[in-house]
């Protein structure tokens, strides 16, 4: 579904990504992880088109999109839910959720959404009026995901959904994420710190250090890959 091949991302004179090649396949959950730096930030930023390559190509369902604005890439069905989850503080939960389906005309599919994004965070059903930015950390997230469900995508892209969040609230947004993937079959790339979470809910997994993948595998495989234990599960 999408394939980077041999992207080489700058800011500046710097080389954030080096030669990165990453697949991923229709209906995966497919999870990059690394260290604070590594890049994978920019890996995401780099497919939305917020900060392109300057050398390799990045294709979606055979088609390159390198080359095209970040409006354009979203209305193809890729969107992202970025780290520190940046939801609007001043509009209430249902204005940001109808910010999600901006793109969007279809009256009677917007309605089904916001049903579907209420099923799935009962939370948010209960907050409706109330502004983004008085939610608790772990409610914004929900929101930030829901957000992004409302533009319907094909490819979801997660920067770390984990951070700053409690064991339990974490455990339950990976719960929903894998619901997402399951029930809509939603192909899902999530970018994360918290490895052993990822790993486990993950069908393959990247590990990335200094802008270069270094390990590629099936998420079990890589759980029990020494490396892997040593360096981000803590083992
Ligand atoms: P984190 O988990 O901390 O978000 P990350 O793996 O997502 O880390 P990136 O944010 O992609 O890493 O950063 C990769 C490299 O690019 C780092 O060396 C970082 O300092 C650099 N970098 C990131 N954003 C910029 C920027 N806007 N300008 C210059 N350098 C940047």
């Amino acid at each position: 579904m999408l394939r980077l091949q041999n992207i080489q991302t700058y800011y500046g004179n710097i080389q954030a990504l080096k030669d990165v090649t990453i697949d991923i396949e229709e209906g995966e959950i497919v999870t990059l992880i690394g260290a604070n730096g590594a890049g994978k930030t920019t890996t995401l930023m780099s497919i939305c088109g917020i900060t392109p390559p300057r050398k390799g190509e990045i294709a979606f369902k055979g088609s390159r999109i390198h080359h095209l604005k970040p409006e354009s890439i979203v209305q193809l069905g890729i969107c992202q839910v970025p780290e520190g989850r940046r939801i609007f503080p001043g509009m209430t939960v249902v204005e940001n959720l109808e910010m999600g389906a901006f793109l969007r005309n279809d009256k009677a599919g917007i309605k089904s959404d916001l049903d579907m994004v209420f099923d799935l965070f009962p939370i948010l059903d209960q907050r409706r009026s109330q502004l983004g930015g008085t939610l608790s950390g772990g409610e914004q997230q929900m929101l930030a995901i829901s957000r992004a469900l409302m533009a319907r995508p094909r490819l979801l892209l997660l920067d770390e959904p984990s951070l700053g969040l409690a064991p339990l609230i974490i455990q339950q947004i990976f719960e929903i994420i894998k619901k997402i993937n399951k029930e809509s079959g939603t192909t899902i790339f999530l970018v994360e710190q918290n490895a052993n979470q990822a790993l486990k809910l993950a069908h393959r997994g990247y590990v990335m250090e200094n802008g270069r993948i270094t390990l590629v595998d099936k998420a079990s495989v890589l759980l029990e890959n020494d490396e892997v234990k040593k360096a981000y599960l803590g083992l």
